[in-house]
């Protein structure tokens, strides 16, 4: 591991300005990615800023309509809050389905987001990655593809993003206050994650130093008849091929509102709002599902080795568009 200096801040302010004093400073919080890339030195700080004793960012507050979530509130809090269980389903769900109960233990929602990739040449120097070294090339596009993106892939980048609260929070929407040395700045959701194009290594619109404060999420009237579903290689402790936040809101049978977003398959959390108003005005049956699954994965560009996903996430998403119609409103 790289040597680096460690500060612990006691306030967001002094936590963005000790970031600023280096170009090549972390946060820490749970340093559940962190700690594991800086021992492969794929990360390489100089200086880590500890927020874990910052106040004030560790909260969940549900009310009608929104949820306010402070960026240093541990997955495993908000995977079993009793109020955002009831009010978005599907949230609470993709947290529990990610990684560990020791790591979810450990792990915060802020960092969460932040998340690097999973693709292997990222996590070996062995291997060219515009991620890890911008410039160097993309072993993926030429290697074993398997696991990465069908949608928005680049010529520089086809890494599929990890996380999957993300999928959810993009499916619901809302945005994500952010506190930076210059003040403070509110990011949609749905702008947040950044398509590889040109510059795959930048992945979020978050100013480099910004500290994620909190996230307000939108609890549309869909939130509550919701479901996550994930599907991966084993059933615990591993990434999606193939995931799909939705939610229904219906009047009796027809379908009044919807959200579907897919994780595991593209290189960023992706919502589908054309999918979503193929289902307004229809009933929910399995024909108006499949019909909203050929047109979310309409645009898929399979690589060598991971065509089978495009199959595999269509048939993800009818079941989950399926679990959340037999749901009670
Ligand atoms: Fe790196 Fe992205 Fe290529 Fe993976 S897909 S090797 S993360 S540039």
């Amino acid at each position: 591991m790289t040597p680096f200096d460690y500060v612990r801040a006691g306030s967001m302010r002094e936590a963005v300005e000790l970031r600023s004093r280096s170009p090549n400073a972390a946060f820490l919080a749970g340093g559940t990615t962190l700690i594991d890339l800086m021992k492969g030195g794929v990360e390489k700080p100089s200086l880590l800023v500890d927020i874990r004793r910052v106040p004030d960012l560790d909260y969940i507050k549900v009310s009608s309509g929104k949820a306010s979530l402070g960026a240093l509130t541990k997955n495993s809090d908000l995977a079993t809050d009793p109020a955002l269980m009831k009010a978005a389903p599907m949230l609470t769900q993709a947290i529990a389905a990610g990684a560990s109960p020791q790591i979810r233990n450990m792990a915060t929602l802020g960092g969460n987001l932040l998340q690097r990739t999973r693709c292997p040449y990222f996590r070996n120097q062995a291997f060219a990655c515009n991620k890890r070294s911008p410039g160097s090339g993309c072993a993926a596009l030429t290697g074993y593809d398997r696991g990465h993106a069908v949608l928005e892939g680049s010529s520089q980048c086809v890494a599929t993003h990890p996380s999957d609260l993300a999928v959810a929070l993009v499916a619901l929407g809302g945005e994500i206050q952010a506190e930076h040395i210059s003040g403070q700045r509110n990011i949609p959701l749905s702008e947040f994650f950044r398509p590889p194009g040109e510059t795959p290594w930048i992945e979020t619109s978050l100013q480099r130093g910004a500290l994620i404060v909190f996230v307000e999420t939108d609890l549309p009237p869909e939130a509550r008849r919701s479901v996550y579903l994930k599907v991966r290689d084993r059933a615990s402790y591993e990434f999606a091929l193939a995931s799909a936040a939705v939610g229904l809101h219906q009047d009796g049978s027809r379908i009044i509102g919807a959200r579907i977003a897919l994780g595991g398959i593209a290189t960023r959390p992706l919502r589908f709002a054309t999918a979503e108003a193929s289902l307004i005005g229809r009933t929910a049956d399995e024909a108006a599902f499949r019909d909203a699954a050929a047109i979310a994965l309409g645009e898929a560009r399979p690589g060598r080795e991971n065509g089978f996903k495009v199959e595999l996430a269509k048939r993800t998403l009818v079941k989950a568009l399926k679990l959340a119609s037999e749901l009670q409103q």
